[in-house]
């Protein structure tokens, strides 16, 4: 199929939130791809059907987003990523329905350029969360060989089941215990809601981190997160939500497009100002 013809979209239910529009068809343009993508809002009941009918409808693949995900994963060929996170966010169609999880890659491309050598002496990661993105931080930080991995979780069973999943380099912590592991802590990664636009705030205390910690907020709904600003006002790396967001959309765009875009200050200034203009829409959908 020519690149002209080829188009892509985000498929959701909700997805009139997606800011991945936005990003996609910022590429297209600086690039001068004839592409397009679109929005598609599909009901759970209807998502297979969807699935099955992207090439009718002239799609080379999608961006899978709430509550879509593990459906997509189940009807996909997934790759390594996506298996061991257990949810799909890209599909693209090469002969049969591949599949992968994009946040693995934007947890670490963000990191390794908002913090640079953040693991050459990686020691203790704790990471905040045992959710889908908590997933796919801990096995982004499994594949770069941090040894040892503290996952601390409001429902402990959750944190437990991480440490099934992903084995003995996973520890897990109950939440009340978040303070005083800091302290031997060289990666600090917040994976849950906590401090994103109407959700409470995250209660932590960054100046028992160690002093050369690095700090890492999923959350971009507010751009500037509390946890983000802490630590930036304590001197420590930081690594921020909008730049895994823009980093993880890269793939996607590589895999349906051709061609493997850059995340630009103009990309994120457009993001941005999206952001900072529409505090009405639902926070952190992809
Ligand atoms: P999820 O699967 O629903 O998990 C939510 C997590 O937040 C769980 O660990 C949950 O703990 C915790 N949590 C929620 N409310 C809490 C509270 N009041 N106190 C303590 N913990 C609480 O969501 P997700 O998909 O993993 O997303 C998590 C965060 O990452 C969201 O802020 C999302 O926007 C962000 N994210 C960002 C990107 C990016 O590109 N920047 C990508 C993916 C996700 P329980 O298990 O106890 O409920």
């Amino acid at each position: 199929m020519p690149a002209s013809t080829r188009a892509a979209c985000v498929v959701g239910w909700p997805v009139e939130h997606s800011r991945s529009p936005l990003i996609h068809n910022y590429w297209l343009k600086a690039y001068g791809i004839a592409g397009e993508y679109r929005r598609e809002a599909v009901p759970p009941a209807e998502f297979e059907a969807f699935v099955h009918s992207l090439a009718a409808r002239g799609y080379v693949g999608a961006n899978v987003t709430v509550p879509h995900k593990e459906a997509a994963l189940a009807l996909s060929e997934p790759d390594d990523r996506a298996r061991a996170v257990g949810a799909a966010n890209t599909l693209w169609l090469d002969g049969a329905l591949r599949s992968t999880n994009t946040d693995v890659e934007g947890f670490l491309d963000n990191l390794d350029a908002s913090a640079p050598h953040w693991d050459r002496d990686p020691g203790t990661a704790v990471v905040l969360g045992a959710g889908g993105a908590a997933r796919a931080v801990v096995y982004g930080l499994i594949v770069r060989d941090v040894a040892r991995i503290v996952v601390v979780n409001r429902t402990f069973g959750r944190a437990a089941a991480l440490r099934e999943r992903f084995g003995e380099r996973v520890h897990v912590a109950r939440w009340e215990e978040r303070g005083a592991l800091l302290a031997d802590a060289a990666l600090l990664v917040n994976a849950t809601m906590l401090g994103m636009e109407r959700q409470p705030a995250l209660a932590i205390d960054v100046g028992r981190l160690p002093s050369r910690a690095v700090v890492v907020d999923l959350v971009y709904v507010p751009l500037r997160t509390p946890l983000i600003a802490a630590a930036k006002a304590r001197g420590l790396p930081v690594a921020e939500g909008l730049g895994m967001l823009l980093h993880q959309a890269v793939r996607g765009f590589a895999l349906w497009f051709g061609t493997k875009p850059a995340v630009t200050a103009e990309l994120r200034a457009l993001i941005e100002a999206d952001i900072g203009t529409s505090v009405d829409k639902p926070a952190g959908i992809t």
